[in-house]
């Protein structure tokens, strides 16, 4: 299955890696607006195919996204000096219009995944911008945020972050919500579960975890000026979600009509990822002060995302 990637940069090129690494699809095509880069990031990525997967991967205009089944966009610019959020929004929803047409001409049945940030708001103006319905256009959301929540509570509680069930929920960014009253650790609820192996999950801990968790990116950024390799494999995960119709639970980004009262609003909540894109939304039981948060974050992105016209 042909797979497409625009924008081959640090987070493009780095989905694509893994997914040839992971053996996800048979074919990936790179496109960037600089070709140069798509056709080196191809070179490098497909010397690395004889170690592990049999996957083609070539460089290529956007009429070689011809009959992909996924195409992820992670093209984008970067602040400039003195630009405020909105201004290089509006920057990134140009870029959006041009990538969006392209890849619409050549591949009107692909599900669209969008990796630029701010994420959220990215995700609005990307189905905004394409007309597709909602659920053909997920954004990687807090996928990456729910995988490094997962990994600390394993840590803590000494056991696999895949008997983890837990997700953080709403805005990829400072607004994000870490939800505590419904996570699992296997069956049994988690706080009780961490009582009864002796790691209690006290208050201090529950803050300094989700702190973690959302400043993990700057914590990267401080040391290598931006994140790849997280997100690149988050990526790869949602398109394997899709390709192989996994029905799999994955904390993603689509735009809904309303959550807790905000109105068009693009964020992560828990969704079974298949064949048809998202096929479900679920909500999951949550405190008083976890509903206010995920308001609260709701709030955020429509601050940006309504200023934006379409
Ligand atoms: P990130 O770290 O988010 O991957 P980068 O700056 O490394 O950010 O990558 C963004 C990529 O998006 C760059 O390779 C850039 O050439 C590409 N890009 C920017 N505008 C467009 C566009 N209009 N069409 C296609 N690619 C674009």
């Amino acid at each position: 299955m042909k797979i497409g990637i625009v924008g081959t940069g640090m987070v493009g090129s780095a989905a694509g890696y893994a997914m040839a690494l992971m053996g996800v699809g048979t074919e990936i095509v790179l496109v960037d607006a600089s070709h140069a880069l798509a056709l080196a990031q191809a070179q490098d990525i497909s010397h690395a195919t004889p170690f592990a997967s049999t996957i083609g991967v070539h460089a290529g205009e956007y009429a070689d996204l011809d009959g992909a089944a996924v195409v992820i966009i992670a093209a984008g610019v970067s602040q400039k000096p003195g630009e405020d959020r909105l201004a290089l929004l509006e920057r990134n929803v140009a870029v959006f219009r041009s990538v969006i047409s392209g890849v619409m001409k050549a591949a009107p049945d692909a599900i669209l995944l969008i990796a630029t940030n701010p994420l959220d708001v990215m995700t609005f103006a990307a189905q905004r911008i394409s007309g597709l319905p909602p659920e053909r256009v997920i954004g990687s959301g807090t996928i990456l945020d729910t995988a490094r929540f997962r990994s600390l509570l394993g840590d803590h509680l000494g056991i696999a972050p895949s008997s983890v069930h837990a997700y953080v929920l709403g805005e990829h960014g400072d607004s994000e919500v870490a939800v505590w009253s419904s996570a699992m650790a296997g069956s049994v609820p988690i706080v009780s579960f961490a009582q009864q192996i002796g790691r209690p999950l006290d208050e201090a801990t529950r803050v300094r975890i989700a702190e973690e968790v959302r400043r993990a990116a700057y914590t990267i950024i401080e040391g290598k000026g931006a994140t790849w390799y997280g997100i690149g494999a988050g990526l790869a995960c949602i398109v394997r979600a899709i390709i192989d119709d996994e029905r799999a639970v994955l904390s993603v980004c689509q735009v809904s009509d309303e959550i807790e009262g905000v109105r068009d609003i693009a964020l992560s909540l828990p969704r079974i990822v298949g064949r048809e894109g998202i096929i479900a939304t679920l909500m999951p039981d949550l405190d008083q002060a976890e509903r206010a948060a995920l308001k609260h974050s709701a709030g955020v992105i429509s601050g940006f995302s309504s200023k934006l016209s379409f």
